[in-house]
């Protein structure tokens, strides 16, 4: 099993989209009219497969239980003309920051990052024409009709990358877990971490009006363990999207813009990309300070300029709500921004996210069966028949 696959922040589904219907052959009969023309209506089309960015779903959990998705069928066609139903489209509901992959190939195919953004995976197929836009003055009477355009089926893995709003970054001891701590009303439990001792560690939290955003506190990109690496690799990925860094310095260090200075260049090592993200400096335990003005103001100075900075204290408690304002602005400006939504919701589906999953692996099942089909309803062509048609001549109903 690819170390990947344990997440359910990482699915893999299986999607078919509608076949359409067949156009109809029926003859049209009535007592005053013993030879009447051919009046076989169009299918109707088959139901498209529709991803669509919802910002109310924060993993890919729901869709663990619906893993086989199956639009409906386009409707046959059927006497005095009557087009088929059109099959119904199915929507698959994704957190917006889904990013979409061909099962088989790995191939990327699409990118579902707006609230209420649709994107057509699977198309229906259109419905085929009935056998009256056949006759021809020759053909009075054509005994053949369109059959549907056939369904679609992929395997898709979808993969979730928005995950951490803000991601921590820090010394060791700088105080990222305590503050993890302090703000979060939940910590969603990441279980059975199977690299290290190394915690990387989520929580949820809650801001004004019941609004909520996701820090990450994410080892392993300055401790630099070789191990831990490779779990900072990793972890990232849920910290691609996100708009914001806040980086770590304790008060008690003794060159504070240094400090900060080491760490931006180990995160460039790391990555370059990370300085492109909007940054913010927390001096954590200030408390240490004490009441000592002077203390502070030598700090003060010593702090760098190209950074919005700020004063806490974990543990006393102290900042943390300016903080949080700090953050909130940020990532509210960055063009990327995070859904404002019900943190109660957000809270249960964050520990859902990182709840570990033992049966993802391959799923053997497959293609779901293919049903719901009245055989006895459908009028077949022979299969000489359906070669004398020549579809390119024919168009589609929509
Ligand atoms: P991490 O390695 O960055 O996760 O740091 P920790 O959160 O584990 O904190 C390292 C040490 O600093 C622990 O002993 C904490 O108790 C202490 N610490 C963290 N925050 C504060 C704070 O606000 N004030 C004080 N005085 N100590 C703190
Ligand atoms: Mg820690």
């Amino acid at each position: 099993m690819a170390q990947d696959s344990n997440f359910i922040d990482y699915v893999k589904i299986y999607c078919r989209s509608g076949r359409g219907g067949r156009g109809s052959t029926h003859m049209h009969r009535a007592k005053y009219l013993p030879k009447g023309g051919p009046d076989g209506g169009n299918g109707g089309r088959g139901g498209h497969v529709i991803l669509r960015g919802n910002r109310n779903y924060w993993t890919l959990l729901h869709l663990r239980y619906d893993r086989h998705i199956h639009a409906e069928h386009g409707g046959n066609g059927s006497k005095s003309k009557s087009t088929g139903k059109q099959g119904a489209d199915k929507y698959i509901d994704v957190p917006c920051g889904t990013a979409v992959y061909d099962a088989e190939t790995g191939e990327f195919i699409c990118e579902v990052t707006q609230h209420e953004q649709e994107v057509i995976l699977l198309k229906g197929g259109r419905g085929g024409l009935g056998n009256f836009n056949f006759a021809t003055p020759t053909n009075k009477a054509p005994r053949y009709a369109q059959p549907g355009e056939p369904m679609q089926e992929r395997a898709v893995i979808l993969e979730l990358k928005l995950l951490a709003d803000v991601g921590l970054v820090g010394f060791p001891n700088a105080g990222k877990s305590t503050l993890v701590n302090a703000l979060s009303s939940a910590k969603p439990k990441i279980g059975n971490y199977p690299f290290t001792t190394l915690e990387p560690s989520l929580g949820i939290v809650p801001y004004r009006d019941s609004r909520s955003f996701v820090i990450a506190d994410i080892p392993g990109i300055i401790e630099g363990a070789s191990e831990g690496r490779g779990l900072g690799l990793r972890f990232l990925r849920h910290i691609e999207r996100n708009s914001l860094l806040l980086f770590m310095v304790p008060a008690d260090t003794e060159d504070i813009k240094h400090e900060y200075e080491v760490l931006l260049n180990e995160l460039a090592q790391f990555n370059p990309e990370l300085l492109d993200k909007g940054r913010v400096l927390a001096i954590t335990k200030c408390d240490l300070l004490g009441q000592d003005e002077e203390l502070l103001q030598m700090l003060k100075e010593g702090l760098p300029d190209d950074v919005q900075v700020v004063f806490i204290s974990a543990v006393a408690q102290q900042g943390l709500q300016e903080l949080k304002d700090i953050l909130w602005k940020e990532m509210n400006s960055e063009s990327n921004k995070i859904a404002a939504i019900n943190t109660s919701e957000s809270i249960i589906r964050a520990t859902k996210t990182f709840a570990y999953l033992d049966d993802f692996a391959d799923d053997e099942e497959g293609w779901g069966d293919e049903e719901d089909i009245d055989e006895d309803e459908i009028e077949f062509l022979d299969e000489d028949e359906i070669e004398d048609l020549d579809d390119e001549e024919f168009e589609y109903t929509d």
